[in-house]
Protein backbone atom coordinates (compact mmCIF):
# COMPACT_ATOMS: atom_id res chain seq x y z
CA UNK A 1 0.00 0.00 0.00
CA UNK A 2 1.45 3.46 -1.22
CA UNK A 3 1.04 6.31 1.32
CA UNK A 4 -2.76 7.46 1.92
CA UNK A 5 -3.22 11.00 1.95
CA UNK A 6 -5.48 12.55 3.97
CA UNK A 7 -7.78 13.76 0.80
CA UNK A 8 -7.80 13.60 -2.99
CA UNK A 9 -10.20 15.19 -4.93
CA UNK A 10 -12.64 13.69 -7.75
CA UNK A 11 -12.75 15.08 -11.07
CA UNK A 12 -15.02 12.58 -12.74
CA UNK A 13 -17.63 14.87 -15.11
CA UNK A 14 -17.30 17.90 -17.11
CA UNK A 15 -14.17 19.90 -15.88
CA UNK A 16 -11.99 19.06 -18.86
CA UNK A 17 -14.59 19.80 -21.38
CA UNK A 18 -15.80 22.79 -19.51
CA UNK A 19 -11.64 23.85 -18.96
CA UNK A 20 -10.76 23.09 -22.68
CA UNK A 21 -13.85 24.89 -23.73
CA UNK A 22 -12.37 28.32 -21.79
CA UNK A 23 -8.79 27.77 -23.26
CA UNK A 24 -10.84 27.19 -27.10
CA UNK A 25 -12.74 30.60 -26.77
CA UNK A 26 -9.69 31.99 -24.67
CA UNK A 27 -12.22 32.88 -21.97
CA UNK A 28 -10.03 33.02 -18.90
CA UNK A 29 -10.62 36.04 -16.85
CA UNK A 30 -13.44 36.67 -14.56
CA UNK A 31 -15.38 38.23 -17.20
CA UNK A 32 -15.85 34.58 -18.27
CA UNK A 33 -19.07 33.10 -19.24
CA UNK A 34 -18.89 30.44 -16.67
CA UNK A 35 -18.65 32.72 -13.68
CA UNK A 36 -22.41 33.87 -13.98
CA UNK A 37 -23.87 30.30 -14.93
CA UNK A 38 -22.04 28.50 -11.85
CA UNK A 39 -23.05 31.82 -9.62
CA UNK A 40 -26.58 31.27 -10.71
CA UNK A 41 -26.66 27.18 -10.68
CA UNK A 42 -25.10 27.20 -7.14
CA UNK A 43 -27.37 30.26 -5.69
CA UNK A 44 -30.33 27.75 -7.22
CA UNK A 45 -29.23 24.58 -5.26
CA UNK A 46 -28.93 26.32 -1.94
CA UNK A 47 -32.15 27.96 -2.39
CA UNK A 48 -30.91 31.49 -2.93
CA UNK A 49 -31.46 34.67 -4.75
CA UNK A 50 -27.79 35.40 -5.39
CA UNK A 51 -24.59 34.19 -5.81
CA UNK A 52 -21.13 36.06 -5.93
CA UNK A 53 -18.33 33.89 -6.50
CA UNK A 54 -14.86 34.60 -5.54
CA UNK A 55 -11.00 33.53 -5.10
CA UNK A 56 -11.27 31.61 -1.70
CA UNK A 57 -13.86 30.59 1.07
CA UNK A 58 -11.60 33.18 3.29
CA UNK A 59 -11.92 35.89 0.70
CA UNK A 60 -16.09 35.09 0.85
CA UNK A 61 -16.01 35.49 4.87
CA UNK A 62 -13.76 38.64 4.41
CA UNK A 63 -16.48 40.17 2.21
CA UNK A 64 -19.22 38.65 4.47
CA UNK A 65 -18.01 40.65 7.40
CA UNK A 66 -17.72 44.08 5.79
CA UNK A 67 -20.38 44.08 3.38
CA UNK A 68 -22.94 43.76 7.04
CA UNK A 69 -20.71 46.91 7.75
CA UNK A 70 -19.17 45.11 11.28
CA UNK A 71 -16.17 47.58 12.64
CA UNK A 72 -14.71 49.27 15.61
CA UNK A 73 -16.52 48.03 18.69
CA UNK A 74 -19.02 45.97 17.49
CA UNK A 75 -19.33 42.04 18.96
CA UNK A 76 -19.66 39.39 16.28
CA UNK A 77 -20.34 36.03 18.55
CA UNK A 78 -19.15 32.81 17.22
CA UNK A 79 -17.31 29.55 17.77
CA UNK A 80 -14.23 29.12 18.84
CA UNK A 81 -13.06 25.94 17.82
CA UNK A 82 -13.18 26.94 13.83
CA UNK A 83 -10.44 27.90 10.98
CA UNK A 84 -8.53 31.42 10.88
CA UNK A 85 -10.53 32.71 8.28
CA UNK A 86 -13.73 33.22 10.36
CA UNK A 87 -11.80 35.99 12.43
CA UNK A 88 -9.52 37.64 10.79
CA UNK A 89 -12.04 39.95 8.68
CA UNK A 90 -13.37 40.90 12.41
CA UNK A 91 -10.03 41.83 14.19
CA UNK A 92 -8.96 43.71 11.18
CA UNK A 93 -12.03 46.18 11.58
CA UNK A 94 -11.24 46.24 14.70
CA UNK A 95 -14.55 44.29 15.87
CA UNK A 96 -14.41 41.91 19.11
CA UNK A 97 -15.15 38.34 18.48
CA UNK A 98 -16.83 36.54 21.37
CA UNK A 99 -16.47 33.33 21.75
CA UNK A 100 -18.25 29.92 22.25
CA UNK A 101 -16.86 26.64 23.49
CA UNK A 102 -18.24 23.24 21.30
CA UNK A 103 -20.87 21.05 22.08
CA UNK A 104 -18.73 17.69 22.64
CA UNK A 105 -20.94 15.24 20.66
CA UNK A 106 -21.79 17.65 17.28
CA UNK A 107 -18.57 19.34 17.78
CA UNK A 108 -20.57 22.09 16.78
CA UNK A 109 -20.80 25.52 18.66
CA UNK A 110 -22.86 25.04 21.70
CA UNK A 111 -26.05 27.22 21.40
CA UNK A 112 -27.42 27.04 24.75
CA UNK A 113 -24.44 29.18 25.37
CA UNK A 114 -25.13 32.40 22.91
CA UNK A 115 -28.09 33.81 24.48
CA UNK A 116 -26.18 34.66 27.82
CA UNK A 117 -22.93 36.60 25.58
CA UNK A 118 -25.36 38.92 23.64
CA UNK A 119 -24.90 42.45 24.72
CA UNK A 120 -26.06 46.16 23.32
CA UNK A 121 -23.03 46.05 21.33
CA UNK A 122 -23.59 42.43 19.67
CA UNK A 123 -24.06 43.15 15.89
CA UNK A 124 -24.01 39.77 14.32
CA UNK A 125 -23.79 35.47 15.10
CA UNK A 126 -21.23 33.95 12.68
CA UNK A 127 -22.42 30.44 12.50
CA UNK A 128 -19.95 27.70 11.50
CA UNK A 129 -20.93 23.83 10.67
CA UNK A 130 -18.29 21.68 11.49
CA UNK A 131 -16.67 18.81 10.27
CA UNK A 132 -20.36 17.23 8.64
CA UNK A 133 -23.08 18.16 10.91
CA UNK A 134 -24.59 21.40 11.15
CA UNK A 135 -25.57 24.11 13.93
CA UNK A 136 -28.47 23.56 15.61
CA UNK A 137 -30.06 26.73 13.80
CA UNK A 138 -33.48 27.01 15.43
CA UNK A 139 -32.50 28.92 18.52
CA UNK A 140 -30.38 30.71 16.44
CA UNK A 141 -32.65 32.01 14.64
CA UNK A 142 -34.54 32.94 17.46
CA UNK A 143 -32.25 34.77 18.83
CA UNK A 144 -31.34 36.24 15.90
CA UNK A 145 -34.97 37.84 15.64
CA UNK A 146 -35.32 38.40 19.24
CA UNK A 147 -31.97 40.73 19.53
CA UNK A 148 -32.18 41.67 15.76
CA UNK A 149 -28.95 40.34 14.96
CA UNK A 150 -27.58 39.43 11.59
CA UNK A 151 -26.24 35.51 11.13
CA UNK A 152 -23.47 34.98 8.89
CA UNK A 153 -23.67 31.29 7.90
CA UNK A 154 -20.05 29.56 7.37
CA UNK A 155 -20.87 26.86 5.48
CA UNK A 156 -17.57 25.91 3.91
CA UNK A 157 -17.53 22.22 4.72
CA UNK A 158 -21.48 21.67 3.69
CA UNK A 159 -22.26 21.61 0.43
CA UNK A 160 -24.84 19.41 0.05
CA UNK A 161 -26.29 19.16 3.46
CA UNK A 162 -29.54 20.10 5.13
CA UNK A 163 -30.95 21.07 8.40
CA UNK A 164 -34.49 19.88 8.73
CA UNK A 165 -34.19 19.63 5.42
CA UNK A 166 -33.65 23.00 4.27
CA UNK A 167 -29.99 23.60 2.78
CA UNK A 168 -27.40 24.57 4.52
CA UNK A 169 -25.90 28.18 3.69
CA UNK A 170 -29.98 29.32 3.40
CA UNK A 171 -29.93 30.42 6.51
CA UNK A 172 -27.54 33.62 6.95
CA UNK A 173 -28.25 36.77 6.11
CA UNK A 174 -25.38 36.36 3.86
CA UNK A 175 -23.66 32.67 3.34
CA UNK A 176 -20.63 31.26 2.36
CA UNK A 177 -18.59 28.38 0.77
CA UNK A 178 -15.53 27.07 0.07
CA UNK A 179 -14.58 25.36 -3.47
CA UNK A 180 -10.79 24.23 -1.67
CA UNK A 181 -10.02 20.42 -3.18
CA UNK A 182 -10.91 19.03 0.01
CA UNK A 183 -14.50 19.98 0.13
CA UNK A 184 -17.71 18.39 -1.12
CA UNK A 185 -16.80 20.31 -4.52
CA UNK A 186 -14.28 22.00 -5.75
CA UNK A 187 -12.27 25.07 -7.84
CA UNK A 188 -9.07 24.28 -7.34
CA UNK A 189 -9.12 27.31 -5.15
CA UNK A 190 -12.86 29.38 -5.25
CA UNK A 191 -15.37 30.56 -2.39
CA UNK A 192 -19.32 31.35 -3.06
CA UNK A 193 -21.17 33.80 -1.06
CA UNK A 194 -24.90 33.72 -1.20
CA UNK A 195 -27.79 35.74 0.04
CA UNK A 196 -31.45 36.83 -0.75
CA UNK A 197 -30.91 40.20 0.00
CA UNK A 198 -30.40 42.59 -3.84
CA UNK A 199 -28.40 45.49 -1.48
CA UNK A 200 -26.11 42.89 0.24
CA UNK A 201 -24.89 41.23 -3.39
CA UNK A 202 -24.29 44.55 -4.40
CA UNK A 203 -22.20 45.24 -1.96
CA UNK A 204 -20.04 41.90 -2.12
CA UNK A 205 -20.00 42.26 -5.70
CA UNK A 206 -18.45 45.58 -5.47
CA UNK A 207 -16.04 44.07 -2.52
CA UNK A 208 -15.09 41.19 -4.31
CA UNK A 209 -13.81 44.05 -7.47
CA UNK A 210 -12.13 46.37 -5.70
CA UNK A 211 -14.74 49.08 -5.25
CA UNK A 212 -14.69 49.58 -8.64
CA UNK A 213 -17.50 52.39 -9.69
CA UNK A 214 -19.30 51.62 -12.97
CA UNK A 215 -19.93 55.02 -13.97
CA UNK A 216 -16.32 56.38 -12.71
CA UNK A 217 -13.94 53.52 -13.06
CA UNK A 218 -10.63 54.41 -11.44
CA UNK A 219 -12.70 56.70 -8.71
CA UNK A 220 -13.32 54.81 -4.68
CA UNK A 221 -15.66 55.87 -2.14
CA UNK A 222 -14.52 52.45 -0.32
CA UNK A 223 -11.42 50.09 -0.17
CA UNK A 224 -12.47 46.17 -1.46
CA UNK A 225 -10.52 43.51 -2.65
CA UNK A 226 -9.45 41.60 -6.02
CA UNK A 227 -11.19 38.73 -5.05
CA UNK A 228 -12.44 37.55 -8.31
CA UNK A 229 -12.95 34.43 -9.42
CA UNK A 230 -11.83 33.17 -12.44
CA UNK A 231 -13.54 31.58 -15.81
CA UNK A 232 -11.23 28.30 -15.20
CA UNK A 233 -11.96 27.95 -12.01
CA UNK A 234 -15.92 28.25 -12.36
CA UNK A 235 -15.77 25.88 -15.29
CA UNK A 236 -14.85 23.51 -13.03
CA UNK A 237 -16.91 24.39 -10.43
CA UNK A 238 -20.31 23.85 -12.76
CA UNK A 239 -18.54 20.49 -13.30
CA UNK A 240 -18.30 19.41 -9.97
CA UNK A 241 -21.72 20.91 -8.98
CA UNK A 242 -23.68 18.48 -11.19
CA UNK A 243 -22.12 15.91 -9.34
CA UNK A 244 -22.44 17.21 -5.68
CA UNK A 245 -25.71 14.65 -4.88
CA UNK A 246 -23.48 11.67 -5.94
CA UNK A 247 -20.26 13.07 -3.78
CA UNK A 248 -22.35 13.51 -0.92
CA UNK A 249 -23.54 9.97 -1.15
CA UNK A 250 -20.05 8.70 -1.43
CA UNK A 251 -19.03 10.58 1.13
CA UNK A 252 -21.86 9.24 3.55
CA UNK A 253 -20.54 5.82 2.21
CA UNK A 254 -17.23 6.73 3.50
CA UNK A 255 -18.48 7.62 7.09
CA UNK A 256 -20.56 4.87 7.44
CA UNK A 257 -17.93 2.26 6.45
CA UNK A 258 -14.73 3.80 8.96
CA UNK A 259 -18.10 3.83 11.67
CA UNK A 260 -18.72 -0.18 10.97
CA UNK A 261 -14.81 -0.90 10.62
CA UNK A 262 -13.87 1.63 13.92
CA UNK A 263 -17.46 1.05 16.07
CA UNK A 264 -15.42 -1.99 18.82
CA UNK A 265 -11.97 0.18 19.12
CA UNK A 266 -12.21 1.17 23.23
CA UNK A 267 -11.51 4.30 24.01
CA UNK A 268 -12.14 6.34 20.64
CA UNK A 269 -15.17 8.72 19.79
CA UNK A 270 -16.21 9.06 16.79
CA UNK A 271 -18.48 11.32 13.93
CA UNK A 272 -22.08 11.29 15.17
CA UNK A 273 -23.88 9.58 12.31
CA UNK A 274 -27.62 11.64 13.11
CA UNK A 275 -28.97 14.31 15.02
CA UNK A 276 -32.94 15.00 15.12
CA UNK A 277 -32.07 17.49 12.39
CA UNK A 278 -29.72 16.19 9.89
CA UNK A 279 -27.52 12.96 9.03
CA UNK A 280 -23.88 13.52 8.90
CA UNK A 281 -22.00 14.07 5.59
CA UNK A 282 -18.43 13.35 6.94
CA UNK A 283 -16.91 16.35 5.47
CA UNK A 284 -13.70 14.87 7.05
CA UNK A 285 -14.13 11.55 9.33
CA UNK A 286 -12.82 12.71 12.67
CA UNK A 287 -11.75 11.12 15.67
CA UNK A 288 -11.54 11.69 19.31
CA UNK A 289 -9.05 10.29 21.50
CA UNK A 290 -10.64 9.54 25.37
CA UNK A 291 -8.26 9.91 28.11
CA UNK A 292 -8.44 6.47 29.27
CA UNK A 293 -5.97 5.91 26.11
CA UNK A 294 -3.21 8.42 27.93
CA UNK A 295 -1.96 9.44 24.50
CA UNK A 296 -2.28 12.84 22.20
CA UNK A 297 -3.75 13.17 18.99
CA UNK A 298 0.11 14.65 17.89
CA UNK A 299 1.42 11.22 18.98
CA UNK A 300 -0.89 8.78 17.30
CA UNK A 301 -1.14 10.92 14.02
CA UNK A 302 2.80 10.23 14.17
CA UNK A 303 2.38 6.40 14.25
CA UNK A 304 -0.05 6.28 11.59
CA UNK A 305 2.37 8.75 9.25
CA UNK A 306 4.64 5.96 9.93
CA UNK A 307 2.24 3.62 8.86
CA UNK A 308 1.85 5.76 5.81
CA UNK A 309 -1.86 7.18 6.79
CA UNK A 310 -1.70 10.63 6.36
CA UNK A 311 -4.14 12.57 8.73
CA UNK A 312 -4.19 16.52 9.70
CA UNK A 313 -5.06 17.55 13.73
CA UNK A 314 -8.80 19.12 14.48
CA UNK A 315 -8.64 23.29 14.23
CA UNK A 316 -6.69 25.20 17.10
CA UNK A 317 -9.00 27.25 19.21
CA UNK A 318 -8.90 31.04 17.92
CA UNK A 319 -8.84 32.17 22.10
CA UNK A 320 -5.32 30.24 21.74
CA UNK A 321 -4.04 31.58 18.75
CA UNK A 322 -0.46 33.01 19.31
CA UNK A 323 -1.04 35.91 16.77
CA UNK A 324 -3.63 37.31 19.40
CA UNK A 325 -2.35 35.62 22.97
CA UNK A 326 0.96 37.57 22.52
CA UNK A 327 -0.75 41.33 22.10
CA UNK A 328 -2.61 39.86 25.52
CA UNK A 329 -6.44 39.06 23.54
CA UNK A 330 -8.52 36.84 25.30
CA UNK A 331 -6.37 36.33 28.40
CA UNK A 332 -8.11 34.03 30.94
CA UNK A 333 -10.39 32.76 28.59
CA UNK A 334 -10.98 29.11 28.71
CA UNK A 335 -13.08 26.80 26.82
CA UNK A 336 -12.91 23.35 27.61
CA UNK A 337 -14.33 21.05 25.13
CA UNK A 338 -12.86 23.07 22.29
CA UNK A 339 -9.54 22.83 23.64
CA UNK A 340 -9.98 19.34 24.51
CA UNK A 341 -11.21 18.57 20.98
CA UNK A 342 -7.59 20.76 19.74
CA UNK A 343 -5.74 18.41 22.01
CA UNK A 344 -7.11 14.97 21.79
CA UNK A 345 -8.74 15.53 18.00
CA UNK A 346 -7.87 14.45 14.44
CA UNK A 347 -8.97 13.24 11.13
CA UNK A 348 -8.31 10.41 8.91
CA UNK A 349 -8.52 9.89 5.11
CA UNK A 350 -11.62 10.56 3.59
CA UNK A 351 -11.15 12.60 0.37
CA UNK A 352 -13.67 11.62 -2.68
CA UNK A 353 -10.65 9.69 -4.01
CA UNK A 354 -10.38 7.30 -2.04
CA UNK A 355 -11.26 3.73 -2.14
CA UNK A 356 -12.76 1.08 0.14
CA UNK A 357 -9.55 -0.56 0.63
CA UNK A 358 -8.14 2.37 1.18
CA UNK A 359 -10.54 3.10 3.87
CA UNK A 360 -10.23 -0.65 5.33
CA UNK A 361 -6.36 -0.40 5.43
CA UNK A 362 -6.81 2.67 7.43
CA UNK A 363 -9.35 1.49 9.78
CA UNK A 364 -7.10 -1.89 10.56
CA UNK A 365 -4.09 0.57 11.02
CA UNK A 366 -5.81 2.72 13.69
CA UNK A 367 -7.04 -0.47 15.54
CA UNK A 368 -3.90 -2.59 15.37
CA UNK A 369 -1.91 0.82 16.67
CA UNK A 370 -4.31 1.70 19.55
CA UNK A 371 -4.51 -2.09 20.23
CA UNK A 372 -0.89 -2.22 21.22
CA UNK A 373 -0.61 1.41 23.40
C1 LIG B 1 -12.15 25.51 4.29
C2 LIG B 1 -12.84 26.43 5.20
C3 LIG B 1 -12.74 27.83 5.06
C4 LIG B 1 -11.74 28.51 4.15
O1 LIG B 1 -11.88 28.27 2.83
P1 LIG B 1 -10.65 28.53 1.84
O2 LIG B 1 -11.31 28.39 0.50
O3 LIG B 1 -9.62 27.50 2.10
O4 LIG B 1 -10.17 29.91 2.06
C5 LIG B 1 -13.51 28.63 5.88
N1 LIG B 1 -14.30 28.10 6.82
C6 LIG B 1 -14.38 26.78 7.02
C7 LIG B 1 -15.27 26.27 8.10
C8 LIG B 1 -13.64 25.90 6.23
O5 LIG B 1 -13.69 24.59 6.47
Amino acid sequence: MSFIPVNEPLLSGNEKKYLQECIETGWISSEGSFVKEFEKQFAKKVDRKHGIAVSSGTGALDIAVASLGIGKDDEVIMPTFTIISCITQIIRSGAKPIFIDNDPFTWNMDVSQVEAKITKKTKAIMIVHIYGLPVDMQPILDLAKKYNLKIIEDAAEMHGQTYNGKACGSFGDISIFSFYPNKHITTGEGGMLVTNNEKLAEKCRSYRNLCFQAQKRFVHEELGWNYRMTNLQAAVGLAQLENLNKHVVRKREIGNLYNELLKNIPNIQLPLQNTDYAENIYWVYGIILKDELNITAEKIMKKLGAEKVGTRPFFYPMHMQPVFTKKGLFKNEKYPVAENMAQQGFYIPSGLGISNEQIKYVAKTLKSIIEKL
